[in-house]
């Protein structure tokens, strides 16, 4: 196998980031960094940085670019992520990110994936989406007036507070404006790969892997 990873997935929320992060980091043994989980972990726990970043989150508003450079930074110095390779989920956001984060020139990072899914189908899976607030655990339920259902650690996995229908249109419009220009910009850069992201978890972990074999990050087997 080469060198350990470094891949960003970049997706629109419900997109299935989370998901297909999580199945990826147990496959290639690479760790996940969600950006999104540090700082609800970090608000829940009442930290330095969970007081500095709640109202953002509370308004679905982005967390100041330095900001959340510097908190990934001294998180991956932390856990060692140069050379343990990553997944990063839910970072970089704006292209200021990126470019502070991975140099202007990507070279921070082999590949990013881009989970291709319709707003209209991230609409509908949002508002199924239930996701444990202890350990990030997240389903889809098939009926969306079912609050509550048990996460495999016995907690209760609830709608995210910041899926409200208002707070997930302004993540989407946000979305498109600020993170959307990523793709072109890993696509100048010779490091897209758009994945479509409908359909099947399975399916579209295959496919992920397709990408990521193609471009060498993976044995052949
Ligand atoms: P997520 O779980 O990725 O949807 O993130 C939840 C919230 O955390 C977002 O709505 C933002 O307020 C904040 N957040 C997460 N990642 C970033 C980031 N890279 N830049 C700015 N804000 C972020």
């Amino acid at each position: 196998m080469p060198n350990p990873p470094r891949i960003v997935v970049l997706g629109r929320q419900g997109a299935g980031k989370g998901t297909q992060c999580a199945r990826l980091a147990a496959y290639l043994g690479v760790p996940h960094l969600s950006t999104g989980d540090l700082f609800r972990t970090a608000v829940r726990d009442g930290t330095p940085v969970g007081v500095q970043v709640a109202g953002y989150l509370e308004r679905g508003e982005l967390v100041p670019d330095e900001l959340v450079v510097g908190i990934v930074q001294e998180h991956a110095a932390a856990e060692g992520l140069d050379d343990r390779g990553y997944l990063l989920d839910g970072f970089p956001r704006t292209i200021a990110q990126a470019e502070l984060f991975l140099g202007s020139d990507g070279k921070g990072v082999d590949v990013a994936v881009e989970l291709d899914v319709p707003v209209d189908v991230v609409v509908e899976r949002i508002a199924r989406r239930r996701v444990c607030p202890v350990d990030g655990w997240t389903t889809i339920v098939d009926d969306p007036s079912v609050a509550a259902v048990p996460c495999p650690d016995g907690h209760d996995a609830v709608q995210r507070e910041d899926d409200t229908p208002e707070a997930v249109r302004r993540r989407l419009a946000l979305y498109e404006r600020e993170t959307g220009p990523l793709g072109p910009w890993f696509a100048q850069r010779g490091l897209l790969e758009r994945v479509d992201g409908v359909g099947d978890p399975d399916e579209v972990f295959d496919r992920i892997l397709g990408a990521l074999r193609a471009r060498g990050l993976l044995s052949a087997a």
